[in-house]
């Protein structure tokens, strides 16, 4: 399911609408396929108690805004109507639990065009929360029919029948919605940095770390199983909530699914299971309930995971970086530059060091107003920061003064580079608001290490002393010391 949807997802960086007849052909094809497992899975006698397809075919609406909807609805009634008479079911039962499913799907899919994008991605605190309600809505809906098709096929009661369908419903949305909701999109994944990975740089130790939630998972759910008894289903939940902790939020819902389809499974086999006596409906029904609930729970916990994360690394990234510039801030680049010098002093590779000072900047400030020099500060930056790798460290140390820390770096290359920056600032010409162009240039001091030194300050200094120099001798020069 994950995949389908994250193979899907790659289509979607054409941003091309799908055909009505791609549409309504993905989506039959994903339906008949999720509702095919449901039915081969169901226990004799019953609903399905594992039924993805309600759950895939409101998740893709979802996630796929360029699937056109009415093709796509046709597309899926389709595909419920063939599974179920393939696989032998009457007319009549065909029809309302096809009326049932669309029903339920329908509503969700009206609720969540109501939600803004970043809840239906449940990187939201309160993403799960809403994710919860629209399924109970869904469900209730879906269960208003189910108590016809219930009375229909098992001369049910209604209130049994409805309970019995919301259940399955709200079990089946809560634990496969959140998959197809929160998957990244493949386009999103960096694969290079994937196959790259840190993951092989780790300790042992390290590895065991990021493993051994998931290991506890797998240790709960058998005890659940030695254990048994209804409090079974409960035993997981410590482990669930550290994987909430430590992983995305999209692992943590593939990881729910597991305990989920692990304890339904085991209440709708056919076997003797020491979890609890599951013949009796209610108790299958309750156990069907208390496992949606008790999925939810990790799910909140990774979406608020998820929503503390990404405010930590804006944080970081407002604390560490210059918001006019970009580039890093005179705290930022101390750190940064420093650690950098010592592993090259450690490895012995010679470092280069740069410090760049616009020239007379105070007179495009007075002729032009601030906010032109401050378009020729941001100008200059990209202009520093094109001309640089990715390892190079480049900050504004303060007003029109940038630091520029060059690994493996020989003072020779260093100031070919230092001449194309100056070169191409000279020949840049920036268009100003009001109109007209103005062109600025640099004065740049250069300092090196052969790979000794690991003292930034020294080198700073040193590269500050050369800059000196280059404005003595006129400006718009490079000088080394
Ligand atoms: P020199 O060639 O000797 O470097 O002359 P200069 O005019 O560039 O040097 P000076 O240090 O006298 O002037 C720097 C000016 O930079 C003074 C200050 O007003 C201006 N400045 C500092 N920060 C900013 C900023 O963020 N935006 C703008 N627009 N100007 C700034
Ligand atoms: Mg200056
Ligand atoms: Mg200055």
């Amino acid at each position: 399911m994950a995949m389908q949807t994250a193979s899907l997802d790659q289509q979607s960086g054409s941003r091309d609408r799908l055909s009505p007849f791609q549409s309504a052909a993905v989506i039959a094809a994903l339906v008949f396929a999720a509702a095919l497992f449901g039915i081969l899975t169901r226990p004799v006698g019953f609903l399905a108690a594992v039924w993805p397809a309600n759950a895939v075919l409101l998740g893709m609406f979802v996630r796929r805004p360029d699937l056109q909807i009415g093709p796509g609805y046709v597309g899926a009634t389709a595909a419920f109507l063939a599974t179920d008479l393939l696989t032998g079911g009457t007319i009549l039962n065909t029809v309302l639990l096809t009326t049932a499913n669309m029903v339920g799907v329908v509503t969700g899919h009206a609720l969540f065009l109501r939600l803004p994008g970043a809840h239906r991605r449940l990187q939201q605190p309160h993403s799960v929360l809403y994710l919860f309600v629209i399924s109970t809505l869904a469900a209730a809906m879906a269960g208003f029919v189910g108590m016809i098709a219930n009375q229909v096929m098992f001369d049910k009661g209604a209130v049994a029948g409805w309970a019995f369908w919301f259940a399955t419903e709200l079990v089946n949305y809560l634990i496969i919605l959140p998959i197809i909701l929160s998957a990244p999109a493949l386009s999103k994944i960096d694969f290079v940095a994937v196959l790259r990975g840190n993951r092989h740089q780790d300790t042992l130790r390290q590895r065991l770390t990021f493993f051994l939630p998931a290991l506890g998972l797998a240790f709960s759910a058998l005890l659940a199983l030695i254990v048994g008894g209804p409090g079974a289903v409960a035993f997981p939940i410590p482990a669930l909530l550290w994987c909430a902790l430590s992983y995305p939020p999209w692992v943590t819902s593939i990881l729910t699914l597991f305990y989920s389809l692990w304890i339904l499974l085991l209440i709708s086999s056919e076997h003797e299971i020491p979890l609890v006596n599951a013949h009796s409906q209610s108790t299958v029904l309750s156990i069907r309930l208390g496992v949606a609930l008790v999925a939810t729970g990790p799910l909140m916990v990774a979406s608020v995971m998820a929503a503390r994360n990404d405010l930590v690394r804006r944080l970081k990234r407002l604390a560490a970086h210059d918001p006019l510039t970009g580039v890093l801030n005179r705290r930022a680049f101390q750190e940064t530059a420093g650690e950098t010098l010592s592993e090259q002093a450690n490895q012995g590779s010679p470092v280069t060091v740069m410090m760049l000072d616009i020239d007379r900047f105070k007179n495009i400030n007075d002729t032009y107003g601030h906010a032109t020099g401050d378009l020729v500060l941001t100008v200059f930056a990209n202009i520093v920061r094109t001309s640089l790798r990715d390892d190079d460290v480049i900050g504004r140390l303060g007003g029109e003064e940038f630091g520029v820390l060059l690994p493996y770096c020989t003072k020779t290359d260093g100031r070919n580079i230092a001449e194309r920056i100056r070169k191409m600032v000279a020949a840049t010409a920036i268009t100003i608001p009001n109109g007209g162009d103005l062109s600025a240039t640099v004065s740049i001091g250069i300092s090196s290490s052969e790979g000794s030194l690991s003292d930034l300050n020294l080198l700073l200094s040193r590269a500050d002393a050369a800059l000196y120099s280059a404005k003595r001798a006129g400006r718009n020069r490079v000088e080394e010391c």
